[in-house]
């Protein structure tokens, strides 16, 4: 028999999957480059593939309109554009008069377009190249009377392994009919993940020759969540992910009672659960996620997966579209958190020593300040367009902020003058997320509109331990009893202040905490659109009194064990 193995590969869509390998290989789409046939003859070739093409897409749409399915459809109606896109059509007849088969001429063509926007700095934009790369594979089968890989013995006990998913083929997918999918090529943020999630399908992509490692109909398991893949497992591995999908399923069944919902506490109190987001990407999860509102968008991704400088007009369409898509919900949109772990590979970065102490957030910003201006100009604009909020990171001073207002009311006397439109009254908060600003979060109240705690940099910045740093890692726990005190006290100012304070930090989310941080009195709370609906029934569980009392009971205790340990004992 053959022997267990364990592989990891990126978690691609939450989820357990346990079932028989069901390989699907890409058909090999070979075809002639030069014409043998006459020009016309393979002109119309072509021009019966692209109605074919038209007529597929067509019943494609029909079919995906009746299921809840709104980025496929909306990729659909990307490579429905691009079979009707004139220049696209006349740009392959022009290679075919040259002499080339009409496989070789579209062939061209879309290798022309996937390069083109696999280099564009907006992440959108580069998704495209894979709508242009599934349109390619898709006439190139109707040219070649190749049938596209056949799905139809699927069943809920497969496990789909294929090189690299396209979204055509992800979108014929569901979670009746299939059980997982791994693949060994394909990332977290493209079309086909994203499919997958919105399926609710469990997938772990990118692991490494899983084609060669594994045959057809052998044992696996995978796991969503952490991209763990088992191939051929024991029996105790099967009953341990058996058990674990069980309870995955159960839990998920009642968090969906709390879609839509109010965020309440047992006795009525409401509050509030926004999401966390990295890219424009994540706005599709956002929406179906029923979160209030944004609380953190981290802007540095943009300038880190962007080939070239950002350019205003270029953030502003990707701020305003953001804030369109939400609609009235509230916005948090943070100014670039550049420099640590997060460091442009650019001259302009200079090497440092200790990085998380050096140039990061607000200060290399500062130390930037067209780049910066660029950014706010860019948001002022965007604020037109929905109900934004702006974020500076890494606050440690009463300065810092000072000089960001001095430089944004610069920048509406630019924009002013040049008769550019821009929002006035745009609100200014901070992330508190350093030892600093939580010792005078009293004193920074004075000049923000409201707080957002940074948890995962605040229990670093307290403990003075490197949050990238593995030998330091366990002390760098909101459970230390420092942390906790420090996140009470931010509330507490904040409240003084009257002002609003949230948490954006992976703490906000952790079930163990939900009943201190209601106790603090923390009134939003933002999370990945993942955690949304789990968050929203721990809260339900918990009325504020009761709360109150875990709060008692842990400001008593001395060290991170002991309160994980009583956290852990009362968790609802
Ligand atoms: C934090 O520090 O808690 C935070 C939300 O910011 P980031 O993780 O982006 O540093
Ligand atoms: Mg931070």
């Amino acid at each position: 028999m053959k022997k267990s193995s364990k592989h990891l590969g990126i978690a691609v869509s939450n989820g357990y999957g346990l079932g028989n390998a069901y390989i699907v290989n890409e058909p090999d789409l070979f075809f002639e480059e030069k014409r043998t046939t006459s020009k016309d003859a393979e002109i119309s070739r072509f021009s019966n593939a692209l109605n074919d093409f038209k007529k597929q897409i067509h019943d494609d749409l029909n079919e995906a309109e009746n299921l809840p399915l709104g980025d496929e459809i909306k990729i659909l109606e990307g490579q429905s554009a691009i079979a009707d896109d004139p220049s696209v059509y006349e740009d392959t007849l022009g290679l075919i008069s040259k002499g080339l088969t009409a496989e070789a001429a579209i062939g061209t063509i879309c290798d022309k377009y996937i390069s083109l926007f696999s280099q564009m700095e907006d992440k959108i934009f580069s998704q495209r190249a894979f709508d242009v790369k599934d349109f390619k594979t898709r006439i190139l089968h109707i040219l070649l009377s190749i049938t596209e890989p056949d799905i139809s013995a699927l069943n809920e006990k497969s496990v789909l392994i294929t090189k690299e998913l396209t979204p055509s083929l992800a979108g014929k997918l569901s979670n009746k009919n299939i059980a997982g999918v791994i693949t060994q090529a394909g990332g977290k943020n493209g079309h086909a993940a994203i499919i997958l999630r919105s399926l609710e399908i469990p997938a772990v992509f990118g692991v490494d020759d899983i084609i060669n490692k594994i045959a057809e109909n052998d044992y696996v398991i995978l796991d969503g969540g952490t991209g763990d893949v088992f191939i051929m497992p024991d029996a105790l591995t099967i009953n341990e992910y058996n058990e674990k999908k069980y309870l995955y399923l159960q839990e998920k069944e009642e968090y969906k009672k709390f879609a839509g919902k109010e965020t309440k506490t047992s006795d009525n109190v409401s509050l509030k659960i926004y999401c966390n987001m990295e890219s424009e990407v994540d706005v599709p999860a956002f929406i179906q996620s029923s979160a209030e509102g944004v609380g953190l968008f981290r802007t540095e991704f943009l300038y880190l997966n962007s080939s070239s400088p950002l350019s205003e007009d270029h953030q502003f369409e990707i701020y305003k579209r953001i804030l369109l898509a939400a609609k009235d919900k509230e916005v948090i949109i943070r100014t670039a958190d550049l420099g640590a772990d997060k460091s442009l590979d650019t001259a302009l970065t200079k090497k440092e020593n200790n990085p998380f102490m050096g140039q990061r957030g607000i200060r290399y910003s500062l130390n930037h300040k067209e780049m910066f201006k660029a950014q706010l100009k860019a948001l002022l604009r965007a604020g037109i367009y929905g109900n934004l909020k702006i974020m500076l990171p890494l606050i440690c001073t009463y300065d810092e902020v000072f000089e960001t207002k001095a430089l944004i009311l610069e920048c509406k006397n630019t924009l002013s003058s040049q008769n550019i439109p821009y929002k006035e009254d745009l609100s200014v908060g901070i992330m508190v997320e350093t030892a600093a600003a939580s010792v005078i979060s009293d004193i920074l109240s004075g000049i923000s509109d409201f707080f957002s705690i940074g948890s995962n940099d605040l229990a670093g910045y307290i403990m003075s331990a490197d949050r990238t740093n593995p030998y330091v890692s366990d002390l760098c726990s909101v459970y230390e009893p420092a942390v906790l005190r420090s996140i009470k006290n931010i509330i507490i100012n904040a409240k003084n202040a009257d002002i609003p304070v949230g948490m954006c930090g992976e703490a906000a989310g952790d079930p163990l905490l939900t009943p201190l941080l209601i106790a603090y009195g923390l009134e939003e709370f933002s999370v990945s659109p993942t955690k949304v609906l789990s968050l929203r029934a721990a809260i339900s569980k918990w009325s504020v009194n009761e709360a109150k009392e875990v709060e008692k009971m842990v400001s008593k205790l001395n060290t991170r064990d002991e309160v994980e340990k009583y956290l852990k004992s009362v968790k609802r």
